[in-house]
């Protein structure tokens, strides 16, 4: 039965804040029915005018704040809060900390009936800005200069900005003398609507622990006008780059990457470090993007692992590899798996730059490959996961219940998949023991978790 909608478009309303979305917008409850407020925080009171309403919920626009959250930090209403993917850029770092470990409890106990786990404070970042090593900007074209900085949602416009609070000191200023240097040599930019222009997307990516720059040029069409000039100038005025990258994509598509790379200037790759193993990171390649907390997180999950070097390990979702040399330096033999072909070229070329010699990946579906290497006799004595939102698939699930490894290892990005992935685990015959989220995106709604599952003995 459908219940009436308690509100109106166009009512004022006093409402009190409960939580916040995946955007970061309050979300306050009338009857039960879910508004949701952009710059709203959970503890506020406020007037709110309500601006749309659905089936099950609706929109709302602060008019007026009666009671602060102490968490709340004053900022300007940039576009940069809106949309530049810092949604929690209104709240003190000790307050998103509060909010995001709040949110894995409350997860963990109404979609995955935990009531025993335990959940760790989350470790957070000491300075939580100007972590990210990897930006790609789109670059468009106003008053006769090129403009880059991010999309208006819903729309072709540029906001023209370097001001990133996320990305690292070097990414931001590498886009910006790329953006001067292209601007200067008049490259055109690529235009969606028309589908014509030239320079599509800057992308930088950056080695923290190397100090290596990379520089990817992104554009519409196989020829890049000035070639020879704008590599002559990126080298002259980034000391700190080590590879230029042209990737064509001649698509029509919010696709960033096209398929054909060629290599302008310097290396074809950059090097990091994540603790002591080393990665070659192309312009394809996929890397994790705050080095500083993933080493945290690896640390957890290797420490929740409990390798004494006797153990069989299977890396399932293993991207590029990293969690599984990570493990390897403490396991008999590590097998990766990873959709993604190219991903499972990287780690096997990671493995032997580290010269880790214990590690083998297969390229194909967790869920495919795991149970047939289980039919196979192959099973493994821990088993870890990583996987992308939507969680495990429910015939991984029932692989591993089948399979039985003494302790699973769940690495995830969504509290929700977590929640629901160990309550099937728990009914199969294991306990999570425990929960530890880490903050990987410090001003963004994100929150990852490293949680240890064991066999229950009986
Ligand atoms: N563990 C890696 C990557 C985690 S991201 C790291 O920490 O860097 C999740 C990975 O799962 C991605 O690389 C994605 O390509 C891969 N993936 C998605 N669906 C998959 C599936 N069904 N089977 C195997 N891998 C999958």
């Amino acid at each position: 039965m459908n219940r009436p909608i308690p509100v109106t478009k166009n009512d004022y309303i006093d409402v009190v804040f409960e939580d916040l979305t995946h955007d970061g917008a309050g979300v306050a409850k009338v009857e039960g029915y879910p508004l949701f407020v952009p710059n709203g925080l959970p503890g506020e009171k406020a007037k709110i005018k309500v601006i749309k309403t659905g089936k099950g919920y609706g929109f709302g626009r602060l008019i007026e704040l009666y009671e602060k959250s102490p968490y709340r930090v004053d900022i300007a209403s940039s576009e940069r809060h809106k949309y530049g993917g810092t949604q929690l850029e209104h709240i003190s770092y000790e307050g998103q900390l509060k909010y995001k470990e709040n949110q894995v409890r409350q997860v963990l106990t109404r979609i995955g009936k935990l009531e025993d786990v335990i959940v760790h404070p989350i470790l957070g970042m000491d300075h939580p800005w100007h972590y990210r090593n990897k930006a790609q900007v789109p670059v468009g074209e106003k008053d006769g200069k090129l403009i880059a900085g991010f999309f208006k949602p819903r729309s072709h416009e540029i906001v023209d900005t370097n001001e990133s609070l996320i990305q690292l000191p070097e990414i931001n200023e590498a886009v910006q003398i790329v953006k001067e240097i292209a601007s200067e040599l008049g490259i055109s930019a690529y235009h969606e609507e028309s589908h014509k222009g030239v320079l599509r997307h800057i992308m930088a990516r950056f080695g923290q622990q190397t100090g290596e720059l990379m520089v990817v040029i992104i554009t519409r069409t196989a020829d890049l006008p000035q070639k020879d000039k704008l590599v002559e100038e990126i080298v002259a005025r980034l000391p700190k780059v080590k590879s230029i990258v042209h990737n064509v994509n001649s698509k029509r598509t919010n696709v960033i990457l096209g398929e054909k790379t060629k290599v302008l200037w310097g290396n074809e790759v950059i090097y990091d470090y994540i603790g002591d193993v080393k990665f070659a990171i192309s312009a394809l390649s996929f890397y994790q993007v705050n080095p500083v907390q993933t080493k945290v997180l690896y640390e957890k999950a290797l420490e929740y692992a409990d390798l004494s070097g006797e153990e069989k390990v299977i890396d399932a979702y293993c991207g590029i590899g990293t969690i599984s040399l990570f493990l390897a330096q403490k396991a008999r033999k590590v097998f990766g798996v990873e959709v993604v072909p190219e991903a499972i070229e990287d780690a096997k070329r990671n493995a032997a730059l580290n010269g880790i010699e214990n590690a083998e990946f297969a390229a194909g579906e967790a869920e495919v490959v795991i149970p047939k290497w289980y039919k196979e006799g192959n099973a493994a004595d821990v088993l870890v996961v990583d996987p992308p939102r939507k969680g495990c698939d429910e015939a991984l699930l029932q692989t591993i219940i089948e399979m039985k490894p003494k302790k699973v290892v769940y690495v995830s990005c969504n509290p929700a998949t977590l929640a629901r992935d160990l309550r099937i685990l728990e009914d199969g015959g294991y306990k999570t023991v425990e929960v530890q989220p880490v903050d990987m995106f410090p001003q963004t709604t994100h929150v990852e978790c490293v949680s240890q599952i064991v066999l229950r003995e009986n």
